[in-house]
């Protein structure tokens, strides 16, 4: 078989009077794939779900489901699920009600549905809460119940736009895990949309990076964290320490020339770069070989997250941020002269 099996979207466009929404976006969702759509707010995230949706017609390129053209296969025959951010609950039904919505339109028998409900309500962790009204419950509960519904018809595709995006940050760490384990135990095709790096890196098999109605980059949560293809992308994702470096020699040697320090390099052409340190690559203390490189500076804030200690250090006038695993104990205080090592190919990325 030739065509490509689950979702295609290929060179899609649109705009709204002079906003170019999406232009030239063009990715896969395979089946029983979760892909993240990730971007800021106004990347067109939106857009591309409600073109997949068939909501909007774009005014260029194609999507395709097994390989048929979606364009002329309207929304409620297109077999797609959506998830808004706001849960869109019914406020005066109860659980059974609301999870049982989708399929009565769909003229499932009243048994089957029955079935359905109990069985949906048991994935999401909420068994025999069928009878509960809806504003009885907890916001956790609320969008394990919006979950339910909006899987419960089988769609061949599922979409969530921001699905948890209302929640309360400590909820939101919570579910992010619980919503991959749920709709991969199902294996349903899906669409994630967030602006949340962290969200779309926990729930996704493969991420899209938006930029302005563009495709930035395609990759698993892994490659695109290792390996950000742009300045943009390295920041969309937390990574703050980029700046403006330039490649050069210096007494017959090659090095890498930065606001925070001078180091040999492996590169053989002068050029001017952006250069990325890597936060997690960065250990405290002296170098301890000639493969590493040693940067000092002033530790000017630390705050530990539990896992690790966060840090702010100034070195000769520029603030870099780092992520420490250390023990509380040997952490040394604010305002304190350190040494940081770092093995350069591990911890630098140069962009052109
Ligand atoms: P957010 O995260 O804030 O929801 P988004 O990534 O989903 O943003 P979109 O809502 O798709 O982004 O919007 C992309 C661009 O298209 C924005 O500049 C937006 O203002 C514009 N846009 C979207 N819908 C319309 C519309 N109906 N009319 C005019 N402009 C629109």
């Amino acid at each position: 078989m030739n065509s490509v099996q689950g979702l295609e979207l290929k060179n899609v466009q649109k705009t709204f009077g002079n906003t170019q929404a999406v232009s030239g976006v063009s990715f896969k969702v395979q089946k029983g794939e979760i892909v993240g759509l990730l971007g800021p707010s106004g990347s067109g995230k939106t857009t591309l779900l409600e073109i997949i949706a068939g909501l909007i017609q774009p005014d260029r390129g194609v999507c395709t489901w097994d390989g048929e053209d979606l364009a002329d296969i309207p929304t409620h025959k297109r077999g797609f699920g959506l998830m808004f951010q706001d849960f869109a609950l019914f406020p005066h039904k109860n659980v059974h009600e609301n999870v049982s919505f989708g399929l009565l339109m769909q003229d499932w028998s009243s048994a089957r549905v029955s079935q359905r409900v109990e069985e949906v309500l048991d994935l999401v962790g909420l068994p025999g809460f069928g009878s509960r009204e809806v504003d009885t419950l907890s916001g956790g509960e609320k969008q394990r119940v919006a979950l339910a519904r909006s899987f419960a018809p089988q769609p061949r595709l599922l979409m969530l736009d921001e699905p948890i995006g209302s929640l309360d940050r400590t909820l939101r760490e919570r579910l992010m895990g619980e919503v991959r384990e749920i709709l991969k135990s199902m294996k349903q095709t899906a669409i994630y949309v967030t602006h949340d790096q962290k969200e779309a890196f926990t729930v996704a098999d493969r991420i899209v990076v938006l930029q302005e109605g563009t495709v930035a980059q395609i990759g698993t949560p892994l490659e695109i964290y290792h390996h950000p293809d742009t300045p943009f992308i390295a920041q969309f994702l937390g990574l703050r320490n980029v700046f403006p470096a330039e490649i050069k020699k210096v007494d017959g040697q090659m090095v890498i020339s930065s606001p925070f320090g001078e180091w040999p390099s492996q590169e053989d052409r002068e050029r001017k770069v952006s250069l990325l340190l890597r936060p997690d690559a960065v250990m405290l203390g002296p170098s301890p070989d000639a493969n590493h490189c040693e940067l000092r500076g002033t530790l000017m804030k630390k705050s530990f997250t539990g896992k690790a200690y966060q840090a702010e250090v100034d070195a000769e006038g520029t603030r870099l941020h780092f992520t420490f695993s250390s023990s509380a104990e040997d952490f040394p205080p604010q305002g304190q002269e350190i040494t940081l090592h770092f093995h350069p190919s591990k911890a630098f990325q140069v962009f052109e």
